[in-house]
């Protein structure tokens, strides 16, 4: 099998909450508290969770947007957890990342043209003529016609916006690319061929993606691999079929119960979760779920459950039976 091309072991990213007139930090918002998960070239590992889980600061960290409190980050087998300034250089072009907003990502006051051509002047890459040439390519490749260069991102609807920022994030031949919620702000209608596009893409340019949605149904299609957030933690990780045919943390249950079903006369007991993800600043004790999980003992109340391998997937729960190992 392939060697992971990003390897994320116990990583953790605390931002202090200053409070007081001496604005001290007295406490943390533990916004990733110890993931590890890993990415193979070419593959897809979709991070699905609700809103406040920690999932896009995860991104963030991976792409060194955030310098992590703890853990480590391994891009093809280099550390770049510490790495700042030109050390840096050479990872910002291989790890790219799709923000959700296009219109906040891209430059309101650049065309088209400047905002492709910026990747390439900032790494000193090619001559003017050889960039309005990759710029044109980079156009036709996700699908705008050439003369968008002297166009401005309002000018485009919200499906064109990100087929731009996805053409900016490829520019330089990344091989990872962070997908933040890519389609989460478009229609139904152009959600699915922003991922055609993105599947199109990593077929022909072997990419691979950690892919963040708050909804299980938009990465089915996508992903190798969906691993589950709640928290700052790991809850599950397995291969999708096995996710979406037998999921077995009580969480990833619900998450699946909230895919809505097309064909109205079919019915399904719905496991709909009550409550709002809890403040990371104070997590409840024991399991971070306890307070609103519909199967919780008494451990769960007292007893952080680690994220254990079985079988099938990885899994974080003290109900999960046959545990082989500890990995977290
Ligand atoms: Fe629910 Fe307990 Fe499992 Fe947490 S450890 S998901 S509270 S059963």
């Amino acid at each position: 099998m392939t060697s992971p091309i990003l390897q994320v072991d116990k990583l953790k990213m605390y931002f202090p909450v200053k409070e007081g007139i001496l604005m001290r930090a007295t406490r943390f918002n533990r916004a990733v508290d110890g993931v590890s998960l890993s990415i193979r070239p070419g593959e897809t590992l979709g991070l699905v969770g609700e809103s406040g889980c920690g999932k896009s600061t995860l991104g963030r960290c991976i792409a060194r947007l955030y310098k992590p409190t703890e853990g480590r980050i391994d891009f093809e087998g280099t550390d770049i957890t510490q790495l700042s300034g030109k050390a840096l250089l050479p990872y910002r072009k291989d790890i790219q990342m799709i923000f959700q907003d296009p219109m906040e990502s891209l430059n309101a006051r650049h065309t088209v043209g400047d905002i492709l051509e910026e990747p390439f002047i900032i790494h000193r890459i090619g001559s003017k003529q050889e960039r309005t040439q990759k710029v044109r390519r980079l156009l036709d490749i996700v699908g705008l016609p050439a003369r968008s260069v002297t166009r401005y991102p309002f000018e485009f609807s919200g499906g064109q916006r990100q087929r731009i920022s996805i053409a900016r994030s490829i520019a330089l031949n990344p091989k990872l690319v962070i997908c933040d919620e890519p389609v989460s702000a478009l229609d139904v209608s152009i959600q699915s061929q922003i991922l055609n596009l993105l599947v199109d893409l990593q077929e022909e340019f072997n990419l691979a993606y950690l892919f963040i949605a708050h909804d299980l149904a938009v990465v089915k299609h996508i992903s190798n691999r969906i691993a589950i957030m709640y928290l700052g933690k790991i809850f599950e990780e397995a291969d999708g079929e096995a996710i979406y045919q037998s999921p077995q943390h009580p969480y990833t249950e619900s998450l699946i119960s909230a895919i809505p079903i097309p064909d109205p006369r079919k019915r399904i007991r719905r496991e709909v979760i009550k409550g709002d993800v809890p403040s990371p600043i104070n997590p409840p004790r024991g399991c971070s779920f306890h307070p609103r999980c519909p199967k919780v003992i008494d451990t769960c109340h007292v007893e952080q459950p680690s994220l254990r391998t079985l079988p099938d997937r990885k899994l974080a729960c003290h109900l999960a039976l046959d545990a082989v190992s500890t990995t977290s």
